[in-house]
């Protein structure tokens, strides 16, 4: 796999390339366009429409778009014959002109964001910017990142770019975290490729739009061997526990390795032990009495041959949504137990390729991957007219377990329909699928309609009586029926809310996290704990983001951002330690508490991972410029050093 693959000349006749701007995501070529030509009449306000964020090519009317694709194709001709060199990054007046035309008057702030993202492919804005060579070039400092997954990759190369010695610990065999783990049938991303990747490290030939576990496994192993992390990790080394030693100002770590147990020591941690890996089995009277094979989604039994059998998934999550459609091809019969039905967004291509001419695209028009990955992006950038929007509880609509708004009223009725349109063979199944709580309270799936087929097949059934009991033989619900089955599949989720467990850490005078915690991680920005000092955490709590406006990489990044200035602070000014002071700690969560208080999974009475003993421990509830605004900097006043 190449990492920012070097562009190749728009040598395509007109013909070839009108037939390749086909495939073309309109706003994005728009955009692109504006920016090469510099000519912003490209951005006409006749391609816009009300909500068009979150409708296929912007909801751009049919002849709006033959009408755009036919400028840009004039332009991109008009560059070919002139061989017009790459042109460089837009300067701050077109990329105002532009990031207002997709996302509104009231974008200002947004510019340095869109300035970092808009780079020329290779180029990396968020790198640091200085080299621990020139800060401190003796000092003996020492980084350990637990966790070679999404974050732990990128925090580790961070600190290499920045000459900062680190080690990784990982548990698995190799890299990757949850997408090392989880192999079940169906398992791919729910957030587009060309946006679940690392910002500096992109590719233009993503197979799908929406690509499979091994593909995505393959961008980390591609991308640990391309920046050398191989060299620097451990793995089959799990971490279990973390104690600060004030005098030596450096954490000692316990760890379980290959070789047995050992300790070492580090003058700073990062935690990038993900959100979502640790299992978690419902607990049901009887669990562990049955004979047949069962498992968890995250430990798939490959050795199980599920062919012609009666199979039955508990859940109907995000992993179960994905794994039911697979196997119902191979199983005899599937039973599928449901709790609460899952709201569904459409999205046609979900599991189809890129198509030819929007690869052709990326590999030969400057910019035209930077625009679409913005664009990919824009809904999650701000919280007014985009998709943060529907969640925001209307206090005077007046909420209800229908609706938090009118807006998200509106979603409803839009899901509703998509699904209802679905079920004209199966009218009985739409009490049981259409969700009874407001949308945006659990994650919601991106539908291509085989959900709702594979749940019409003969040989599924969906199962909405509780489960009461598991039996030798299968699982009770709670009308009495015994359910006979071979298999049980748990699709059951994860243990969301407890962070960095099932590590011990111990911080100042003793402190332990867990208790610390009680239940109720928190951290400033996701990343520190008082009285922990240099620990810091990536995709800590509520950095997660809801309603794929953006991916997780985005918030690492903004992290990791966080992290290397910390570790600059630290060796310029040659102190030891930071500990985030608590009233800072206090009044930042005071205001995410708030935040998640008033959106769709803080305020509905629905079962639900987003919030957990009445609090939200992984949601991000404000915008992706909120915590990128927030993470550019450590502002020093904020942190006992010492
Ligand atoms: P999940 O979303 O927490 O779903 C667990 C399912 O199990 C829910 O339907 C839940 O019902 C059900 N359940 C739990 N205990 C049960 C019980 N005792 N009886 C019956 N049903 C029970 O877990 P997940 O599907 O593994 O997904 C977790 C997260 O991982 C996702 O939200 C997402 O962030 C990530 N993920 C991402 C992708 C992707 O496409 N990129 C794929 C898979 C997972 P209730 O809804 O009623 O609680």
């Amino acid at each position: 796999m190449t990492f920012n693959p070097p562009l190749r000349p728009i040598d395509a006749d007109d013909d070839t390339l009108r037939a390749h701007l086909r495939d073309a995501e309109v706003p994005a070529l728009l955009m692109t366009v504006a920016h090469l030509t510099g000519d912003t009449s490209f951005l006409r306000d006749d391609a816009r429409s009300n909500g068009w964020l979150l409708r296929p090519q912007g909801g751009m009317s049919e002849q709006a778009q033959e009408e755009a694709r036919a400028s840009a194709l004039a332009a991109l001709a008009r560059l070919r014959d002139e061989r017009a060199p790459q042109p460089p990054p837009p300067d701050d007046r077109l990329l105002r002109r532009i990031t207002s035309w997709a996302l509104g008057p009231d974008t200002e702030a947004l510019v340095p964001l869109v300035a970092e993202e808009i780079a020329p492919y290779g180029t990396d804005p968020k790198a640091p910017a200085w080299h621990k060579d020139e800060l401190a070039p003796d000092r003996d400092f020492h980084v350990s990142v637990i966790g070679a997954g999404m974050s732990g990759l990128l925090a580790a190369h961070r600190l290499s770019q920045a000459g900062v010695p680190f080690t990784v610990y990982e548990k698995n065999d190799d890299v990757g975290g949850t997408w090392f783990e989880n192999t079940y049938p169906g398992c791919r991303v729910d957030v587009a490729s060309h946006l679940y990747n690392y910002s500096f490290a992109s590719r233009s030939d993503w197979p799908d739009h929406f690509c499979t576990q091994d593909v995505v496994l393959a961008y980390f192993r591609d991308f640990a061997k391309h920046y050398g992390l191989y060299e620097h990790i451990r793995f089959g080394t799990e971490v279990r526990g973390a104690v600060w030693d004030e005098e030596r100002g450096a954490w000692r770590l316990e760890l379980g390795t290959p070789e047995g147990d050992r300790t070492t020591e580090s003058q700073l941690v990062v935690s990038a032990v993900g959100q979502l890996n640790r299992p978690k089995l419902p607990d049901v009277r009887g669990r562990d009495t049955f004979a047949g094979a069962s498992f968890h989604s995250a430990e798939w039994d490959h050795g199980q041959d599920l062919k012609g059998r009666r199979v039955a998934v508990v859940g109907t999550g995000a992993s179960a949504y994905q794994i039911v459609p697979e196997l119902a091809d191979t199983t005899g019969e599937l039973l599928v137990f449901q709790r609460s039905a899952p709201w569904l967004r459409p999205t046609p291509h979900y599991h189809d390729p890129v198509p030819e001419g929007m690869r052709w695209l990326f590999e030969h028009v400057p910019y035209y991957a930077q625009w679409y990955r913005f664009w990919l992006f824009a809904p999650g950038l701000l919280q007014e007219g985009g998709i943060l929007q529907g969640w925001v509880v209307d206090p005077d609509y007046p909420p209800t377990e229908r609706a938090v708004s009118a807006l998200n009223d509106q979603l409803r009725k839009a899901l509703t329909e998509a699904m209802e349109a679905q079920l004209t063979d199966a009218p009985e199944l739409r009490r049981h699928v259409i969700p009874d709580y407001p949308v945006g309270s659990k994650r919601v799936f991106r539908d291509n309609g085989r959900w709702l087929a594979t749940l019409q097949r003969d040989d599924v059934a969906l199962v909405t009586d509780a489960i009461t009991e598991i039996t030798p033989r299968g699982i009770v619900t709670a009308d009495g029926t015994e359910h006979d089955v071979d298999v049980i599949v748990y699709a059951t989720g994860f243990q969301a809310s407890r962070f960095l467990t099932p590590m011990t850490v111990t911080g100042r005078d003793g402190r332990d996290l867990h208790e610390h915690w009680d239940g109720q991680p928190r951290a400033y920005l996701g990343t520190n704990v008082p009285g922990f000092p240099n620990l810091f955490c990536l995709y800590g709590p509520n950095t997660n983001l809801v309603g794929q406006g953006g991916s997780i990489f985005y918030f690492s990044e903004c992290a990791a951002t966080y992290l290397t200035d910390a570790v600059r602070h630290l060796l310029s000014t040659g102190a030891t330690a930071m500990d985030v002071r608590e009233d800072v700690h206090d009044a930042y969560n005071a205001w995410v508490d708030e935040g998640n208080a008033n959106r769709a999974w803080g305020w509905t009475k629905a079962d639900t991972w987003y919030r957990e003993g009445g609090r939200s421990a992984p949601n991000w509830p404000y915008s992706a410029l909120e915590y990128w605004q927030r993470t550019r900097h450590v502002k020093p006043e904020e942190y006992e050093t010492y």
